[in-house]
C-alpha cells in the first residue's frame, strides 16, 4: 500500500548530525576505523556517582510512571539551580523531559501555528529547523558567518529580521555548532529587539557547563525577560548522560501549563529512576563537570594547533565542543569525500544553514583527534 504522508513530515529531513553518526557506524561495522567526530557527545562515562543513583532508585522500585511533568525533588533542583543563574524561577514552571530535544519540540508545537515566523541565527543546530517546519512556521535567518559567528557585530542584521510579525527566536549560548558564548552586550541588544517587538525568546543552554574562561549569562535572567523567554537545558552534556535522556523546559507558567498537554499525551513522563539520576546530577557532580571541562578545552586548543600546522585558521569559541572547519564551498562533498577516503566523520556546514564548512566535534580523544588531523592532511583535504 501506499502511504499519504502528512505534509508536515514531509516538509522535513532525517537529523543530519544522526545520519553522519549512523553512517560512521555502518563503515565501522564493515570493519572500516573511522574517528567518528561528527555527533555531539561527550567521550565520557557518565559520572560513577550517576549511574550509582540510577541504580539505586530501579532497586528501590522507581519504575513506573511519575506525575507528568516530573518528581517533585528533581523539578525543586532545576528551579532551584535555575534561580543561582538568576532566573525567578518555581518548580510549577518546569517540566522535565526525555532530553533536552523533546523539551525544544515541545515549545515549538506550544508556540508556533501554521505561518509564524521563526527566526534563527545561523549557523543554527540543524534541529531548530525541523522543529520549525513541524510546527508549520516558516524560517527567517540570520548569518553570524561573516561576523566570525559573534552576535553582537550581527544586531543590526537581527534588528532587520525580527518583527512584529516574529512569534519566536532561537538563542544557543555557547552555540552548536561553532562553540560561540555570546556577550552580555549581545544578550541585551536581543532583549531589547524582543521587548520592542513582544516575541519569545528560546534560550538553549545545554552546553551552560561547557565554557572556558567564560560565565554564560542566562538570558531569561535579564530585566524584562523573565515573562518572555522559555529556557533549555538539559543532562546529556553536562554530565555526559547522553543516553539516559533527560533535559527540562522552563518558562511562564501560563506557557508551562499548554506544553504540558502535549507532554502528558506524548511522552507521559521522563524515565521515573532517570529522574532520580538527574537529581543526584545536580546536586552532586560538579567535580566530574570541572574535569570534562578541562579535557575538552586541552582538546580544543590542541586541534585548533594542528589545523593551525596545517595552514588552516580555525574560528574557536569559548564553549561547547565544536569548532567550524573552513573548507570547499561544497562542504557537503567535502564531508562525504572525507568520510570515503580519509575515514574522518564531520557534518557539512549547510546542514546548520552555513555551507563552506564542516562541524568538527572535539568531544573524542587527543589521539583520535590528531588521527583525524593526519588523516586529513594524506587525504588532502586540509
Ligand atoms: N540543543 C542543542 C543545541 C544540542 O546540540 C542538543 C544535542 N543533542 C540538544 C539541544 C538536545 O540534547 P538532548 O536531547 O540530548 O538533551
Ligand atoms: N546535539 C548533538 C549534535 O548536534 C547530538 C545529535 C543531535 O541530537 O542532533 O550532534
Amino acid at each position: 500500500m501506499s502511504f499519504d504522508f502528512a505534509a508536515r513530515v514531509e516538509r522535513v529531513e532525517p537529523s543530519a548530525t544522526l545520519a553522519i553518526s549512523n553512517k560512521a557506524s555502518e563503515l565501522e561495522a564493515d570493519g572500516v576505523d573511522v574517528v567518528d567526530l561528527s555527533v555531539g557527545e561527550p567521550d565520557f562515562p557518565t559520572p560513577e556517582n550517576i549511574v550509582e543513583a540510577g541504580k539505586d532508585a530501579m532497586d528501590a522500585g522507581h519504575t513506573g510512571y511519575t506525575p507528568s511533568n516530573g518528581i517533585p525533588d528533581l523539578r525543586a533542583a532545576i528551579a532551584e539551580k535555575l534561580r543561582n543563574d538568576g532566573i525567578d524561577a518555581v518548580s510549577e514552571e518546569v517540566i522535565v523531559t526525555p532530553g533536552g530535544k523533546q523539551a525544544l519540540y515541545e515549545t515549538f508545537q506550544t508556540l508556533i501555528d501554521d505561518g509564524d515566523e521563526v527566526v534563527l541565527l545561523d549557523p543554527a543546530w540543524v534541529s531548530y529547523e525541523a522543529m520549525a517546519k513541524l510546527s508549520g512556521g516558516s524560517l527567517s535567518r540570520v548569518d553570524l558567518a561573516p561576523y566570525d559567528f559573534q552576535l553582537e557585530p550581527a544586531l543590526d542584521d537581527l534588528s532587520e529580521a525580527v518583527s512584529d510579525d516574529t512569534e519566536l527566536l532561537v538563542v544557543n549560548s555557547p552555540s552548536n555548532p561553532t562553540g560561540a558564548v555570546y556577550s552580555d552586550a549581545a544578550l541585551e541588544g536581543v532583549r531589547d529587539l524582543a521587548v520592542e517587538h513582544d516575541v519569545t525568546v528560546i534560550s538553549d543552554e545545554i552546553y551552560q557547563e561547557i565554557t572556558y574562561g567564560v560565565e554564560p549569562t542566562s538570558l531569561g535572567s535579564l530585566d524584562g525577560m523573565s515573562d518572555r523567554t522559555v529556557t533549555i537545558n538539559g543532562f546529556s552534556k553536562a554530565y555526559s548522560m547522553t543516553g539516559w535522556r533527560l533535559g527540562y523546559v522552563h518558562a511562564p507558567e501560563s506557557l508551562i501549563s499548554q506544553a504540558a498537554k502535549l507532554h502528558s499525551h506524548s511522552v507521559s513522563c521522563a524515565v521515573n529512576f532517570v529522574q532520580h539520576a538527574g537529581l543526584e546530577a545536580i546536586e552532586n557532580t560538579d567535580e566530574a563537570v570541572v574535569e570534562m571541562r578541562d579535557a575538552f578545552r586541552e582538546r580544543r586548543d590542541m586541534l585548533a594547533d594542528l589545523f593551525e600546522e596545517h595552514g588552516v585558521d580555525v574560528p574557536i569559541g569559548d564553549g561547547a565542543f565544536y569548532m567550524m572547519l573552513p573548507v570547499d564551498d561544497d562542504d557537503q562533498e567535502w564531508c562525504a569525500g572525507a568520510i570515503e577516503d580519509a575515514h574522518v566523520a564531520t557534518v557539512p556546514g549547510s546542514a546548520f544553514g552555513s555551507p563552506g564548512y564542516a562541524r568538527i566535534s572535539y568531544a573524542a580523544s587527543e589521539e583520535r583527534l590528531r588521527e583525524a588531523v593526519e588523516r586529513l592532511a594524506e587525504h588532502d583535504y586540509i
